[in-house]
């Protein structure tokens, strides 16, 4: 049977024997994790002040080219800040697509706003400009500089595309469309640690980028979210907000405005530290083995392997294969996770769920198609390939 064939080549690749259990991204700590915890430990700053911080956000910075990053206790809250900070209000509505992680539509939820959910391209599996351009010309109108619903009367104000499983959206059309609307351009970057569109980081498109470092990311700190800025004004801003809006006194607590306690600890920006050591050797990694899966499923032509998009080079952080229909999916998900081979479909459409379902979206013709086949596949960094660790 086709699908055994697959499961025992996956064991293979992960030099695994059946009856062990294959996760389907774990992280991996063979840097100085357990050195800068003990540090940080020692110094006593555990929390939310220490020497970690500071460096954790230079090194994303200085990595992904953006200007300044900013660190957050995770990357649902840091896209709630990303969406504070461009504008965003109660009843504004914000355009992103269907198929995503709760997390970017739960983000705009926090601010108040509503979520538009448009369609994703076949190329990407990120939001298609084709379909937001589309969108915007039938349903809304500019009016003092701003854009409009022409349905709901509700403002547009802001853009979220996300960089599904690691691969870069179209993000210069995307950004040419929100520049042309007047609408803020914020990626929803917490899958493309490492992935780049056109040599630039992705991320470092739009007014702001957010990166999450979740235990099942390219990269952890235990739970984790990074805020990337080109506009140092901006990210000074960002600083601000999460450290409760508190101006900087000798003794005096002095707050200006409502704040947020968004802080990245110390103590988790220290494993993060080890682990930004450690990113060209993961990202290699990962490659090697989506190499290796593209090369198993080239023998099977019922099953695609999902490559990186044209002009991009992708961090493969989940490889995705797209099964011929749902009831094939549904197949191998049985067949795979009951033989201790941890695969996973996509995320249910936000559309679909209870709390989103009264939300506008277009026919989502690409997102229907690719929830009913996406299957992710094992991807952890595979420890057992490489003897440089
Ligand atoms: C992981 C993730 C986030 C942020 O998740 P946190 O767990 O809060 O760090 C946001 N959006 C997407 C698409 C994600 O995959």
């Amino acid at each position: 049977m086709t699908y055994s064939k697959i499961i025992n080549k996956i064991r293979e690749l992960y030099n695994s024997n059946s009856d062990e259990f294959i996760p389907l991204h774990a992280p991996v700590f063979i840097g100085n994790e357990k050195k800068y915890l003990n540090n940080c430990i020692d110094s006593t700053f555990v929390s939310s002040v220490g020497k970690f911080v500071d460096e954790f956000e230079l090194k994303v910075a200085e990595y992904t080219g953006a200007k300044r990053a900013v660190s957050c206790v995770n990357g649902t809250n840091a896209l709630h800040l990303a969406l504070l900070l461009s504008g965003v209000e109660r009843n504004d509505e914000v355009i992103t697509q269907a198929l995503t992680f709760i997390a970017t539509a739960n983000a705009i939820s926090y601010a108040g706003a509503i979520p538009v959910f448009l369609d994703v391209d076949k190329e990407t599996m990120g939001l298609s400009p084709k379909a937001t351009k589309i969108w915007l010309k039938e349903n809304s109108e500019i009016k003092n500089g701003s854009c409009y619903n022409k349905n709901t009367g509700r403002r547009i104000k802001a853009c979220v595309p996300m960089h599904t499983f690691g691969h870069p959206v179209l993000i210069e059309d995307l950004l040419e469309i929100c520049t042309k609307y007047n609408i803020e351009l914020v990626e929803d970057a917490a899958e493309s640690l490492g992935s780049f569109y056109k040599r630039k980081h992705t991320g470092t498109y739009g007014k702001i980028g957010v990166l999450s470092f979740n235990g099942n990311k390219t990269i952890t700190t235990g739970g984790g979210g990074m805020l990337l800025f080109n506009d140092l004004e901006l990210a000074a801003k960002a600083k601000h907000l999460t450290t409760q809006a508190k101006v900087p006194h000798k003794w005096e607590f002095v707050h200006d405005e409502i704040g947020y306690n968004y802080r990245m600890p110390n103590i988790n920006a220290a494993i993060g530290c080890a682990q930004m050591e450690k990113i060209d050797f993961i990202l290699e990694n990962k490659r090697q083995t989506a190499n290796q899966y593209k090369a198993i499923f080239e023998n099977f032509e019922e099953i695609n392997f999902f490559n990186e998009p044209k002009n991009a080079r992708s961090n493969y952080w989940l490889n995705v294969i797209v099964l011929t229909d749902k009831t094939e999916r549904d197949k191998f998900l049985a067949f795979s996770n009951s033989n201790k081979v941890m695969t996973r479909p996509v995320w249910q459409l936000m559309h679909k769920l209870p709390m989103f379902s009264n939300c506008q979206t277009d026919d989502l013709l690409n997102s229907v198609w690719f929830e009913e086949r996406i299957v992710n596949l094992p991807s952890s960094v595979n420890v057992k390939m490489d003897n440089n660790l």
